[in-house]
């Protein structure tokens, strides 16, 4: 078993990852910036180490100085948690060089997935379904690729090899449009991402975002835990997400799980991951896999029972998985609200002193955060302060139960989207399921 784990992110997952390390006899430590002193896992991991300045390029991304307190502390492993650095696979390789365990995929895995065509490319070979498109990069042959776009038809997406969070892609309706959206998108990526390769997809108009979650020991053996809808985004932000995604296909849902797992297997996944689709018409086409745990990953925590953070730790001490697929079965729904510091109108940043913090409870209710009364939320970082997680026997009771839950919260002293999320569990449309992903921006009316 891993002894002593380096905790290289904060605010909630940090905490969420204290607390799984905890509940195994893990040693922990905290790494973490100036700003960030008074947050609370730094108050309970057994060391902390300072890391350097507010700015996260200083801090949370510094790789130098996070290999450095591991090596100060004597750890053993380095849990990467999500943004920062999780999906970077320089430093999962740094950290295993030095000596260290990540936890969580090999290198070559996270760099297989971060390159979108490659990714696509592997999952094909194990039959997880993608989108239409152009089965690898566009290159300099301008009717080929208007040959391809009008074998997809029109609209087409373009999309950067190397691109992440939402940037890199550029719709194009028309053939008119199309080699100068390609060049435009080339360029851009080349500055943003230092790489031009990109590809091109059916441009699907009204998907849902369902994902799976999956856990494999990197051994040979692999499970999902279902699936998880996501579709309530704004600007490719998730806002609600839940668990199971509700009226799947069945037939759809389970060629899908099972092409997830078959693919873990194939490309000797290790970790907790998840395999992000677009859901349209009954059918599912694969657009990214995420290496890491995600921020919504208790969703499926409750509906499972299986804790994802405890079985990342034990597949890193490597030990084989806890439970075989035949053990995981789905059993009630659940819902998870994130709740920002920022303006509910205009969507502002609103870090600064909670006066007071009040967190809900009763059956059925979780609060993943690091919140307490009289800290203050530094505005250097991002903006989600907790995650509202309900959970009933059906759908339509842990909705009612999020909405008497968000009744109760207090976070008084800043601006949260609490007033947003209370308007989206009361939402008509919302409460019968499967809205698409364009449903909360045209709600919203942007
Ligand atoms: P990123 O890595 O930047 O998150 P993704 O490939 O996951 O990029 O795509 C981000 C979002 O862009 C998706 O959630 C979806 O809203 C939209 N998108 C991507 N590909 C398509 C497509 N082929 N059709 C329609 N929308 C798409």
């Amino acid at each position: 078993m891993l002894e002593k784990v380096v905790i290289a992110n904060r605010g909630e997952i940090a905490l969420r990852i204290l607390r799984a390390c905890k509940e195994l006899g893990i040693k922990t430590v905290a790494v973490y910036s100036k700003a960030d002193k008074d947050l609370m896992h730094v108050r309970l991991a057994d060391e902390a180490v300072c890391i350097g300045p507010n700015a996260s390029t200083e801090s949370y991304l510094n790789i130098p100085r996070i290999i450095s307190a591991a090596e100060v502390t004597d750890a053993t492993g380095i849990h990467p948690g999500y943004g920062f650095l999780a999906e970077n696979a320089g430093f999962a390789e740094m950290v295993e060089n030095s000596g260290f365990t990540f936890i969580g995929p090999k290198a070559d895995t996270i760099r297989v997935m971060g390159d979108k065509v490659a990714a696509i490319e592997a999952m094909q070979k194990s039959g997880v379904p993608t989108v239409p498109g152009s089965n690898g990069p566009l290159d300099d042959d301008n009717e080929r690729t208007m040959r391809i776009a009008r074998e997809i038809g029109y609209p087409v997406i373009i999309k950067a090899a190397a691109g992440g969070g939402g940037r890199g892609m550029r719709v194009v309706h028309s053939e008119a449009a199309l080699i100068n959206s390609i060049f435009v998108t080339k360029t851009e990526s080349k500055a943003a991402f230092g790489d031009d390769t990109v590809y091109m997809e059916k441009f699907l108009e009204n998907p849902r975002h369902v994902e799976v979650q999956v856990l494999a020991d990197g051994q040979g053996s692999a499970i999902h835990l279902y699936d998880r809808d996501c579709s309530m985004q704004r600007r490719h932000q998730k806002v609600v997400e839940e668990a199971p995604a509700p009226h799947i296909d069945p037939e759809a849902r389970a060629q899908v799980l099972k092409a997830c797992t078959d693919a873990c297997i194939e490309i000797g996944y290790r970790g907790a991951g998840t395999f992000e689709f677009l859901y349209e018409n009954g059918r599912f086409f694969f657009i990214e896999m995420n290496t890491r745990v995600q921020v919504e990953h208790p969703v499926s925590e409750m509906v499972t029972g299986v804790d994802i953070i405890k079985e990342q730790l034990l597949i890193a001490s490597g030990q084989p998985l806890s439970f075989k697929q035949e053990d995981i079965e789905v059993s009630g729904h659940a819902f998870e609200c994130r709740i920002n510091a920022e303006d509910p109108k205009n969507f502002l940043p609103c870090p600064g002193k909670i006066n007071q913090f009040h967190a809900p409870g009763g059956l059925g209710v979780r609060v993943d955060s690091h919140l307490y009364s009289g800290y203050s939320i530094p505005p250097f970082y991002d903006s989600m302060i907790a995650k509202l997680i309900t959970y009933a026997p059906t759908r339509e009771e842990a909705l009612k139960r999020m909405e008497v839950a968000l009744d109760e919260m207090i976070i008084d002293g800043i601006k949260t989207n609490i007033p947003l999320q209370k308007e989206i569990v009361q939402d008509t449309n919302f409460a019968v399921g499967g809205v698409n992903i364009h449903y909360l921006e045209k709600k919203l009316g942007l």
